[in-house]
């Protein structure tokens, strides 16, 4: 049976490991880093030469010829926000700043700061040009961010790798955003833990089985800060200006596509329990796992053969309802 080899890397602003079966693990781990940091340069907020960088810089001026790629991923997250009423919306990103949630200067804005920024979120700004790949922002000072959907977009492209260079097995985790490649080598499914919210990385609520499957989780722990005791973290709702305040505190997805995935976590985050859950059961190939704020984790049908509760802090309680 061929060997797996671990790897460890950093890009996209977070951590990434492969576990790649091949005799060629290594050499196919260094093409998927240097994939990563393509993607990056493509798609990050904070390199101004970026696809996203020019865009937002030309905003409510010019259109602007982008790669196919990046093309394709805008493209499909103005979808995601059609099929959730805006609760995605990539053009959440002056408002990410406001707050500050990623610098130093991260700090609770005023009312009328929010109010004042609000206006300048709304995916239907984004116009497109299908025929050159070409897009635009209508307004001054609107700007995107990929930060709730290209970790998805890049882990399928990792996938595609491994399949050209006929890796056995695998999988690949961008900050969370968990895709496999098949079954275990002795055929089992692979075993994707969901992490306790409460707890440091690592202690989890119960696992996932999956194969060739895509486990994506949207958490208030990942990012955030507290003042006054209250935790400010990094979903924001596009209706408020706020933190997402559903009740939930980890949204997951069990879906095929990491990208649909990465950007439905999100979505069902900011949507909550009823909503998210009414939304994951009118797509194929979604599944989800929701914890509230009151340690209840609730799993949608599909997900309930996929989900195993395993809980050591004995603190979350499963309840096994059917949501239609
Ligand atoms: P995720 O961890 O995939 O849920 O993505 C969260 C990241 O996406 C945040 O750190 C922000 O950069 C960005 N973001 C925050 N709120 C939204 C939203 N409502 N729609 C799209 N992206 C968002
Ligand atoms: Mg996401």
């Amino acid at each position: 049976m061929v060997e797996f080899e671990d790897f460890e890397s950093y890009c996209m602003g977070t951590n990434i490991i492969q576990r790649i079966y091949s005799t060629n693990a290594k050499e196919i781990a260094i093409l998927v880093e240097n994939e990563l940091k393509r993607l990056e340069s493509l798609m990050s907020f904070y390199i101004n030469s970026s696809d996203v960088g020019r865009l937002n810089l030309e905003a409510g001026q010019a259109q602007v010829l982008l790669s196919k790629e990046t093309f394709e991923v805008i493209k499909k997250s103005k979808g995601y926000s059609e099929l959730c009423n805006g609760a995605f919306d990539i053009t959440i990103a002056p408002l990410v700043k406001l707050w500050g949630i990623f610098s130093k200067s991260q700090r609770v804005p005023s009312k009328n700061e929010i109010e004042n920024i609000l206006s300048l979120t709304n995916y239907k700004d984004i116009i497109l040009n299908i025929e050159e790949n070409s897009a635009k922002l209508s307004k001054v000072g609107q700007k995107i961010d990929l930060g709730a959907i290209a970790k998805g977009y890049a882990a399928d492209r990792i996938i595609d790798i491994y399949k050209k260079n006929d890796v056995q097995a695998g999988f690949i985790n961008i900050g969370g955003n968990v895709l496999t490649l098949g079954n275990k080598p002795d055929g089992s499914p692979w075993l994707i833990g969901i992490q306790n919210p409460f707890k440091i990385r690592g202690e989890f609520i119960g696992v996932v089985k999956i194969s060739d499957e895509t486990v994506v989780t949207s958490g208030d722990y990942v990012r955030y800060f507290e003042e006054d005791k209250i935790r400010y973290h990094h979903i924001l709702d596009p209706r408020t200006g706020y933190p997402a305040n559903s009740g939930i505190i980890s949204a997951t997805i069990i879906g095929k596509s990491s990208m649909e995935s990465d950007a439905l976590s999100t979505a069902i985050f900011i949507l909550g329990l009823k909503k998210g859950m009414q939304l994951v059961n009118k797509i194929n190939d979604a599944e989800a796992i929701f914890i509230t704020f009151e340690k209840k984790i609730f799993v949608s049908d599909g997900a309930k053969e996929k989900f195993t509760f395993l809980d050591k802090s004995n603190e979350f309680e499963y309840i096994d309802e059917t949501f239609l």
